[in-house]
């Protein structure tokens, strides 16, 4: 399974390539920057994020108490959207390999290639991005507990059958572009 962490050793802006159908599971601790990167390079349909769930079930995106329907209601959408061959975002933290799991069979059931682009940053930065959100601000411990448990889901990716990793680093996110191919596998 291809990996690729940017920015590369010679500097080039973040390119990555998705096929057109693709699962794509973005993966980082909150104040991770996943929700800016599925916004600028994904259409709003294309976006299924944990966060709009909870907000549609109790007015509230930080209500935890609602986090199991919110991923039930995530996960209903991820399969309805798979099925019809259309490219889906998983914007959620994604940092449980079960979790993944659940969205990469489903991507398997019908057909349609899953890659993963993940945001690896100091957790200073995770800090001080999420102290900076227009919307909710997650509690600093949970923000510390996702950034702790990053090292092992990075190593967990590099076992499991993605098309493609790709590992953001720093501020590499910033210009990065995407482009759909609909020929098939992304090129790293
Ligand atoms: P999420 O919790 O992973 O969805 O993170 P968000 O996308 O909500 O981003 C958290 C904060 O970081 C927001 O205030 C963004 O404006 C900021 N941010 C997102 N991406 C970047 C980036 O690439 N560079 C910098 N400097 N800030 C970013
Ligand atoms: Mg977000």
């Amino acid at each position: 399974m291809p990996f690729a962490a940017w920015p590369a050793r010679d500097n080039r802006p973040v390119r990555i390539t998705t096929p057109d159908p693709a699962l794509v599971l973005l993966v980082g601790p909150s104040g991770a920057g996943k929700s800016t990167f599925a916004a600028r390079h994904f259409a709003v349909t294309e976006v299924v994020s944990s966060d709009a769930a909870r907000a549609l079930l109790t007015d509230d995106a930080g209500d935890q108490d609602a986090s199991a329907e919110a991923f039930q209601v995530v996960a209903l959408i991820v399969n309805g959207r798979l099925k019809r061959r259309l490219t889906t975002v998983v914007d959620a933290t994604n940092l449980h390999a079960a979790n993944r799991k659940q969205y990469t069979r489903l991507a398997a059931r019908y057909g349609v290639p899953a890659v993963v682009i993940a945001f690896d940053l100091p957790l200073p930065a995770y800090h001080e991005r999420n102290a900076r959100r227009a919307e909710r601000k997650v509690d600093e411990l949970v923000v510390d507990d996702q950034a702790a448990r990053m090292p092992q889901a990075l190593a967990e990716l590099d076992g499991e059958d993605y098309l493609a990793v790709h590992v953001i680093r720093e501020d590499a996110a910033e210009e990065a572009t995407v482009e759909r191919s609909r020929a098939g596998p992304s090129n790293l």
